[in-house]
């Protein structure tokens, strides 16, 4: 039922409300409170020690580290980040979390307010904080009365990140999802690798009449794996909400798990309320003072966000916006692209060669641009060969295979070849001549055609001949060179046997 049809029916009767709640781990070498390390996929409970798997009078330390990711999220965000922040803990029964309360922060958040620019759209942001990732259930695939748990992600370093009720399509959120995982990635605050989990997001959505201006009752959806997942969740999960308001019943606060097999969400627990968790200040932590001069100076170093980049280079460079946007939508190549483009300064012609020819061979080879083997000097050198004509474009794209494989520089790969294009009329026109002596069939042919007024026939002539001082060449002669010079010996050909008749 959660088609997208089915949402049209609807679409003017109802308003969809989204709230996203964004967990995202920190790139940090070691854990939140403790010196393990974070490390994703080494062994089970490899990467433990006292404190993060909450041994009785283990104490905390905090990892400023993360605290400056925090601040440089915030930023990134436009929020407004407090004089000081404060630990709290949060109690439940957990069971990947023996000491059964996480770290994290309630009242006094990291950063309040700000918000997220999406399709010209201001979406606001409610809060980002600090806490602890729990451990790891690993349900046994032998017995389903059995659960084992791992212990490396507990203690990790975690954000989170809550939007304001402001989404009002799945499509939206999908948007919003995108360009946060920009945004941070650009920053390098998180890898957000959905994959290893290091993002997760939680979805909370609610319908109600148009005309209405409270918010319905909302719900919250968990376990999506993909963008994708959280668009398709939302689309179900708002469909099944406006058909329960449809029949005169009521949503149900509640938790729902989303089911990729069978694309819906089911109940999985009615929602807990804030008091459940018995939130209170962590008493072996201080709280965290966050001086002006040190946000400062974390805002030095954040440089350009994706849309501040996106400007810049629709400004500094001659390029389309579609262009543009495929540079700009990794940090690692944009970079490599201005490179580049320091070294041979053809923006158009570097953009071409990136998107046509080098993002074709590492997708090939499934290599990422941030681990690219060719330098940009390289690279620029590369193009400045075909682009001057030293070496063909055909051996172009050959040399570039080469380097991406030997390491080794295009210049040194062209000479080692003998790529190197020849121009030099001489040779050529040496080659021309062998060719004509070779074929004079083919000759007679041509003008034969030519009186014929055949063009066709005299044009597929002189391919042939071309081709045939192409190959004397080892593919190598300028081509448009050999052509105007086939020209000039054919009609010397023509003249020499008018003479001796
Ligand atoms: P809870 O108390 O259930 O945790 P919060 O008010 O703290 O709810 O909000 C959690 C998330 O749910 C936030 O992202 C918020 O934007 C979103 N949210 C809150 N109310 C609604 C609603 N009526 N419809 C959609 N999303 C909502
Ligand atoms: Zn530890
Ligand atoms: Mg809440």
């Amino acid at each position: 039922m959660a088609d997208e049809t089915t949402n049209d029916i609807y679409e003017n009767k109802y308003k969809i409300t989204i709230g996203l709640e964004i967990h995202v781990e920190l790139l940090t070498e070691s854990k939140m409170f403790c010196s393990c390390s974070t490390k994703f996929g080494e062994k089970e409970n490899s990467q433990v020690c006292p404190v993060c798997v909450g041994l009785p009078g283990s104490l905390p330390v905090f990892n400023y580290k993360t605290l400056e990711l925090g601040i440089k999220t915030a930023l990134a965000l436009n929020c407004q980040i407090p004089s000081e922040c404060v630990f709290v803990r949060k109690s439940y029964f957990y069971p990947d979390l023996p000491k059964n309360f996480q770290i994290s922060q309630y009242n006094q958040p990291l950063a309040i307010n700000g918000y997220l620019n999406i399709n010209n759209k201001k979406t606001p942001l409610r809060r980002i904080h600090l806490e602890e990732d729990t451990g790891k259930l690993i349900h046994s695939e032998h017995n389903e009365n059995i659960s084992l748990v791992d212990f490396n992600r507990a203690g990790v370093p975690l954000m989170e990140i809550v939007t304001e009720p402001g989404i009002s399509s799945p499509q939206e959120a999908e948007a919003f999802l995108l360009e946060l995982k920009k945004i941070l990635q650009y920053i390098e605050v998180s890898d957000c690798n959905m994959e290893e989990g290091s993002l997760r997001c939680d979805a909370n959505i609610s319908v109600n009449f148009y005309d209405s201006k409270e918010l319905g009752t909302k719900t919250e959806i968990k376990n999506m794996n993909s963008f994708k997942s959280v668009r398709k969740a939302l689309q179900f999960e708002s469909v099944r909400q406006m058909h329960l308001l449809e029949t005169n019943k009521k949503v149900i606060q509640e938790t729902r798990l989303w089911d990729e097999t069978n694309q819906t969400t089911e109940s999985m627990r009615t929602k807990e309320e804030a008091h459940d968790y018995r939130y209170f200040p962590e008493p072996d932590l201080l709280p965290i003072k966050i001086p002006q001069d040190i946000v400062e100076k974390i805002s030095l170093q954040i440089g350009e966000i994706p849309a501040q980049k996106q400007k810049r280079f629709l400004d500094q460079y001659n390029l389309s916006e579609y262009n543009i946007s495929v540079l700009t939508s990794e940090k690692k190549l944009a970079d490599y692209f201005e490179e580049t483009v320091s070294f041979y300064k053809e923006p158009e012609i570097v953009s071409n060669w990136i998107q046509t020819v080098l993002l074709g061979i590492l997708k090939e080879r499934n290599i990422s641009i941030k681990i690219c083997p060719i330098s940009s000097k390289n690279f620029a050198e590369l193009i400045e060969l075909v682009n001057s004509k030293k070496i063909t474009a055909t051996s172009g794209k050959e040399v570039l295979t080469e380097m991406l494989d030997t390491g080794k520089s295009a210049i040194e790969i062209v000479n080692e070849k003998h790529l190197i294009q020849v121009q030099d009329e001489k040779t050529i026109r040496q080659w021309v001549k062998e060719v004509i002596t070779e074929y004079p069939k083919a000759v007679k042919d041509y003008w034969d055609a030519i009186d014929a007024q055949n063009n066709v026939q005299a044009s597929n002539i002189s391919n042939f001949l071309k081709g045939m001082v192409m190959k004397k060449s080892k593919g190598k002669a300028d081509i448009l060179i050999v052509a105007k010079i086939l020209m000039e010996e054919l009609d010397n050909v023509r003249a020499k046997t008018r003479q001796t008749r």
